[in-house]
Formats: C-alpha cells, sequence, structure tokens
C-alpha cells in the first residue's frame, strides 16, 4: 500500500495522466483531478470511475494559483504528480505559444503553489509530501545510431518548441529543489502508446486511418527511431519513484524498445490484417503514404533506464510485442470513444458546459 494516501494530479484528463489515476484509484489512493480539458482532455478516459468518491475531479487551469493554492489547502495531498501539458510536437511548430504558457507558466505556478503549500507543513506531513514532474526524453535531443542511450547525466538540447518548453519546466524543478529545498523528482521518459491516446498521435492515429482505409502518412523515410513504452508502464514507474525515489533526483524511464516509425506502423497494421481479417484493406500495409518531414525532425531517441531499474527495481511489464498487440484490441473494443474524440462531439459538450465558468469542480 502506497504511502499516499491523497494525490493532486494535474492533467488527468489526458492519456498517461488518466491511465494514472485509473491505476491509483484501483490502487485505493485518492484523487483530486486538477484539468483544463483541451481538446486532449477527455473525461471519458475517466468514465469507470465517475462515480467513485476517491476521483474529484477539478476542472481548472493550472496557471489558475488561487484555485491550485486552495485544493492543496483543501484536500492536504501528501504528492502533487504534475502532467498537465501541452504535449504535441507539431502544434508546438504550428503555434508554441500554448506550449510556454502551460509548460513554463504553468508548471511554475504548480511549484509556487507547492512550494508555500510545503513550507506550511510540519511533522510527518512535511516528512512525506512530494512534489513529481512528469517530463519527457525529447529534452534531450537527437541521437545518431551510434551515440548511446540517454541517461540522467545527457546534456539538455531540446530541438522543439514543444522540447524546449519542457526542458525550462525541468530546470525550473531543479531550481526549486535546490534554492527552495521542495522535496520535487523528475521522470524523463520515452514515447508512450496505449489505451486512451488521443488519435493525433502515430500509433492510435494509424490505427485509426487503417480502419478506415485512409493513408498512414508516415513522415519523410521513415526511418526515425523512438523507444517505446507501454503507458502502464510508464504509470508504475512514476508510483515507484513517487514512493522510493531520492529527492531532487532524476530517473529516465524507458522500456529498451528501439523502434524506426515505419516499423511501428508496419506493426499495426499486421495486427489489424490478423485482428481484423474481414477488412476489405488487408493488408493494411498497402496504405502507407510517405509523406514531408516535419522539420527538425529528431533522428534518434533512446533511453537507459538503468538507474530507475537499478536503484528503485522497476521493470517494464510489457514488452513492444504484448503492449501493441493490447493497444490495438483495446482501440477495436472502443470504437465509441474513438468516434467521441473524433467526431467533436464531445468537445462541444466541453464548450456547452464550461463555457461560462472559468473553473469547476464536480
Ligand atoms: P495529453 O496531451 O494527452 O494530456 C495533457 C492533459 O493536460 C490534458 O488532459 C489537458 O486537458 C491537460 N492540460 C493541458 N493544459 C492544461 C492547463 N493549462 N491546465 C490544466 N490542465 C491542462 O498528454 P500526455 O501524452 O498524457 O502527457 C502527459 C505528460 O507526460 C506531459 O507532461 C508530457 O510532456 C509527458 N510525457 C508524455 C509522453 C508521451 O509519449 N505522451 C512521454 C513522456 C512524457
Amino acid at each position: 500500500m502506497s504511502l499516499h494516501k491523497t494525490l493532486l494530479v494535474t492533467g488527468g484528463a489526458g492519456f498517461i495522466g488518466s491511465n494514472f489515476v485509473l491505476a491509483a484509484v484501483a490502487a485505493g489512493q485518492t484523487v483530486i483531478n486538477l484539468d483544463a480539458l483541451t481538446y486532449a482532455g477527455n473525461l471519458g478516459n475517466l468514465a469507470s470511475i465517475a462515480s467513485n468518491p476517491r476521483h474529484i475531479f477539478v476542472h481548472g487551469d493550472i496557471n489558475d494559483g488561487e484555485l491550485v493554492a486552495k485544493l492543496l489547502a483543501e484536500y492536504r495531498p501528501s504528492a502533487v504528480v504534475h502532467f498537465a501539458a501541452e504535449s504535441h510536437v507539431d502544434r508546438s511548430i504550428a503555434g508554441p505559444e500554448a506550449f510556454l504558457k502551460t509548460n513554463i507558466d504553468g508548471t511554475f505556478t504548480m511549484l509556487r503553489c507547492a512550494r508555500a503549500f510545503y513550507e506550511s507543513l510540519a511533522g510527518e506531513e512535511k516528512e512525506l509530501f512530494r512534489f513529481l514532474h512528469v517530463s519527457t526524453d525529447e529534452v534531450y535531443g537527437t541521437l545518431t545510431p551510434e551515440d548511446p542511450a540517454f541517461h540522467e547525466r545527457t546534456p539538455y538540447a531540446p530541438n522543439s518548441p514543444y522540447a524546449a518548453s519542457k526542458a525550462s519546466s525541468d530546470m525550473l524543478v531543479r531550481a526549486w529543489v535546490h534554492t527552495y529545498k521542495l522535496p520535487a523528482l523528475i521522470t524523463n521518459c520515452s514515447n508512450n502508446y496505449g489505451p486512451f491516446q488521443f488519435p493525433e498521435k502515430l500509433i492510435p492515429l494509424m490505427i485509426l486511418n487503417a480502419l478506415a482505409g485512409k493513408p498512414l502518412p508516415v513522415y519523410g523515410d521513415g526511418q526515425q527511431i523512438r523507444d517505446w513504452l507501454f503507458v502502464a508502464d510508464h504509470c508504475s514507474a512514476i508510483a515507484t519513484v513517487l514512493e522510493n525515489g531520492r529527492l531532487g533526483e532524476t530517473y529516465n524511464v524507458g522500456g529498451g524498445n528501439q523502434r524506426a516509425n515505419l516499423m511501428v506502423v508496419h506493426t499495426v497494421c499486421a495486427l489489424l490484417d490478423e485482428l481484423r481479417p474481414d477488412s476489405p484493406f488487408v493488408p493494411h500495409s498497402k496504405l502507407i503514404t510517405y509523406v514531408q518531414d516535419r522539420p527538425g525532425h529528431d533522428r534518434r531517441y533512446a533511453i537507459d533506464a538503468r538507474k530507475i531499474e537499478g536503484e528503485l527495481g522497476w521493470h517494464a511489464a510489457e514488452s513492444f510485442e504484448t503492449g501493441m498487440r493490447k493497444t490495438v484490441q483495446w482501440y477495436l473494443d472502443n470504437p465509441e470513444w474513438l468516434k467521441d474524440v473524433t467526431s467533436g462531439a464531445y468537445q462541444q459538450w466541453v464548450n456547452k458546459n464550461y463555457a461560462d465558468r472559468s473553473s469547476a469542480a464536480f
């Protein structure tokens, strides 16, 4: 059983956040879930715990310091797990402003509020308090095929506006540890995949398009390498670091699954061929279409996870093959979820229900 009974989670209606919240509530923890419900936030991900009293959803922005301070004072969580971010690289290239606002300013607000709350604590409550900042391996930049994998001492060299905004937020967390002694931790994880991922990201986009017989757009030559991790493994890594991580430390998280994007798309196609043999689009790989590469596209990411594995005993439970099978099956089993997020019906519902409120708890 976790030491942390009550968590303040930001971005808990997004892809990784919702997987984490579902696991935390299932493990008996109480979660205060602060999420602005941007296009990427979806309460449908949390439908199974909608009436669970240990999940308290709060619609609001991490830049709203008054709200964050109020939630900390009211619920007195022993940990903050900070997922909320703008997370899509292509969107950061088209419009970086929102990334600076949420990822940098928003993290600053969370740190400022967490520090004030931490300093108000005493005794055991103070001893237990943690701030865990969820970050990405993209802060390290790109690797050549010969380079060793990213480790915790790899210098930061972010290349996209998204990566730069996350690198900045990591630096703020580091400064709050060193200057104000905030008991914070950082995780830098590789690319995730799994249930509830918004279909703008590679794997769900390919599944969605393949099911509809639409082209499967592959950037450039498709040889960009990412180190894939099943989302439940990322969530278990975060829980492990929260419980046993050394204060002020960074832990790199990855499953040792380096795959070229093109190979990932072929894996999706092969699984769909097998699971949907009657589809008129078999073999789905004939839908693969090469499109112009993303500007500044990083060539290779790879994670050296020996620190979290050796020090904290964490290991990924899923291989790429088992995780991908579960993921494709989940999307096949949940056509309603896909329909909602792609039809815009869900976003219309959010606009209608929240149009006149900047924040609301329910
Ligand atoms: P996501 O885009 O699916 O979800 C982000 C969530 O944050 C959404 O629910 C959104 O509504 C919420 N949000 C955005 N702006 C907000 C604001 N101003 N205030 C409150 N809530 C806000 O993202 P994800 O893929 O689940 O990623 C979660 C975190 O993990 C991010 O910090 C990301 O950088 C990090 N990360 C992601 C990956 C990956 O592969 N997806 C890998 C490593 C690290």
